[in-house]
Order: C-alpha cells, then sequence, then structure tokens
C-alpha cells in the first residue's frame, strides 16, 4: 500500500472532510474490509482513509444515562471494560467469543456495524440493548435505532458522506446473555447467534428483547418469543414456548457453513440454554 493512497485524519473533523469526496474507503481495524479488497482483483485499488489514529473515536464514556461506545473500540477493550461489563454484559460475551486475540485486538465495534453482516456477533447485543447510532457528515448529524441502520446483507443506509461517530446504549440494567455457534469456538464466523435482555422483578419478566443473528438478509428480532414472555413468570413450559416460537421466526438459509433447518432448530435450543441459565440463577 503507498502512502499516497492512505489519508490518516488526527481528528473526526478532518475525517468528516475527506469523506465529503467520493470514492474514498474507510479503514478501522481492517479486519473485514482489507480481506474485501484483496478480494476484488479486478478493480484498482482505491484511496483509504483509515480512522485508527482518532483518538476520540475510541473511548468508551459514562454519561448520567447512557454509556458512550466510540466505533473504533476494539473487541478486546469491549471484553475487558468495566463499564461494558456492568451495563451491557451481552456485548462482553459476544466480544470474547468472536475470532482470535489479534482479530479482537485490531476490529472494531464501528466496523462489525458497518460491514453489515447478518453474522456479525456484536449486533445482535446491540439491538437487544435498545443501542442507537450517531451519523455525522461535515454538514449533517443524525441518531437512529441500530435495526434502522441495515436493509439487506452488507447494505444500510449510512450515506457516502457520513461516518459512524458513536454508539449509545442506555444505562438500564437488565440481565441477559449472547450465544452462538460456530464451527469451532475460535476463527469461525457464527452460523446462528442469540442475543437476550431481561428486565425481571419477583420472577415475572416485565420487559425482554430477543435478537437473532445468522437466521436472515440481517440480524432480527424474536417479537412473537417476546410477546409470550412478556408479563408472564419465567419457568420451564414458557421458556420451552419461547423456544419453539423462536426456532419458528428465523429464516436462515443453506450456505457454506451450514443448512437452514439446523439453523432453525438451533435458534430454539440456545435461546432455550439461556433462559433456562437465567431460571436456574433466580
Ligand atoms: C479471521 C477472521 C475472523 C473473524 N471472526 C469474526 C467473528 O467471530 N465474529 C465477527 O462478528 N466478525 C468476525 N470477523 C469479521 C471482522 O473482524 C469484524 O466484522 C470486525 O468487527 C470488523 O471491524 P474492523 O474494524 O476490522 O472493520 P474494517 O474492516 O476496518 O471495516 C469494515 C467496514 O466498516 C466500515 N467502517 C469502519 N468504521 C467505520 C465508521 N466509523 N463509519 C463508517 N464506516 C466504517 C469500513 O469502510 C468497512 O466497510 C472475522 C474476520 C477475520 C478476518
Amino acid at each position: 500500500m503507498k502512502e499516497q493512497d492512505t489519508i490518516n485524519p488526527s481528528s473526526l473533523r478532518q475525517a468528516l472532510a475527506a469523506k465529503a469526496r467520493p470514492n474514498l474507503v474507510v479503514v478501522a481495524g481492517g479486519t473485514d474490509i482489507l480481506v474485501q479488497l484483496h478480494d476484488r482483483v479486478d478493480r484498482p485499488w482505491p484511496k483509504l482513509l483509515v480512522l485508527d489514529g482518532i483518538k476520540a473515536l475510541g473511548k468508551i464514556t459514562l454519561h448520567d444515562d447512557f454509556v458512550t461506545i466510540g466505533p473504533n473500540v476494539t473487541f478486546s477493550e469491549i471484553e475487558s471494560s468495566p463499564i461494558i461489563g456492568k451495563y451491557a454484559p451481552q456485548l462482553a460475551q459476544a466480544a470474547s467469543v468472536a475470532g482470535s486475540v489479534q482479530i479482537r485486538n485490531r476490529a472494531t465495534i464501528g466496523g462489525n456495524v458497518a460491514n453489515a453482516s447478518p453474522a456479525g456477533d456484536l449486533i445482535p447485543p446491540l439491538y437487544v440493548l435498545g443501542a442507537t447510532l450517531e451519523l455525522l457528515s461535515v454538514r449533517t448529524k443524525r441518531s437512529m435505532p441500530i435495526e434502522k441502520f441495515f436493509v439487506g446483507p452488507g447494505k444500510t443506509v449510512l450515506k457516502s458522506n457520513e461516518l459512524i461517530t458513536a454508539i449509545r446504549i442506555s444505562k438500564v440494567k437488565r440481565i441477559g446473555f449472547f450465544l452462538r455457534l460456530g464451527t469451532r469456538q475460535a476463527l469461525a464466523i457464527s452460523k446462528v447467534s442469540v442475543a437476550a435482555a431481561l428486565m425481571i422483578k419477583s420472577g415475572i419478566i416485565l420487559d425482554v428483547k430477543i435478537a437473532l443473528g445468522a437466521v436472515a438478509p440481517t440480524v432480527i428480532r424474536a417479537g412473537v418469543a417476546e410477546e409470550l414472555l412478556r408479563g408472564n413468570r419465567l419457568d420451564a413450559k414458557l421458556i420451552d414456548h419461547a423456544a419453539e416460537a423462536a426456532s419458528k421466526e428465523a429464516r436462515p438459509i443453506d450456505d457454506i457453513r451450514s443448512v437452514a433447518a439446523y439453523r432453525k432448530e438451533m435458534v430454539g435450543i440456545l435461546l432455550k440454554r439461556g433462559l433456562t441459565k437465567i431460571l436456574e440463577s433466580m
């Protein structure tokens, strides 16, 4: 890679000014995009906008009601952050099982979201945590619930002049989990993943969100299973019903990593496993 082929801003202002120009490819940790660019052998190497020198985008910050995670925060930093451990344990779990140590030290949360893979491991936890994304351009600022960001595999509503500049989650404490199934424990993209966040009082589920990864063109919520659980006492029978409903809600495809029928079944099994652990801990 030649030096003149990259722009290395040290501030967000510089990065946004550069992003106003066409045909720049953003690089954070590079673990997705550099692989994709190497695969595009038929096209010339594009000019890269490398974000990792912008320190302000690499912080986890605690506010009165919410936590801000900068897009450059790596999986390793998420895994070891006491703030994330306290307010977003599902996210810490997901970060800790993805890739390898080397990948986790480079891969960022912003890259995981912007890459928009339905198998991106940090996305289901962000759905159940009700995360919002801040999208900035030189002239505009908008924020949106993460569920509105994705339109298909690898496709988002991000405009060509925008960057993801923050990911916000509420500080409301909920219990939950992230579970995934890959071909191997490490270095395999998820075949299926399930994240959940629950608010339980005196055994009754007051609120619940469940998200399913790698079983539809984007990460999806398991709305029917959530409806079955909400307002009811968590017990083994209810867990079985919810697991069956979530299985039916999955819309997986057969691909090189797995077959649809197995993925559907595993959605129910993972949800049952996670909810049963919560029941046993009550
Ligand atoms: C061997 C290997 C194993 C892997 N295992 C896993 C796994 O287990 N789970 C998993 O989820 N993923 C896995 N991945 C995929 C990858 O590591 C993650 O998706 C990672 O989070 C991407 O982050 P990055 O910083 O490297 O993104 P990059 O590759 O730098 O960028 C990814 C995309 O996001 C865009 N982008 C980055 N930052 C911004 C921003 N702030 N604003 C707008 N656009 C932005 C880029 O332009 C690009 O399109 C693996 C990859 C490899 C190579």
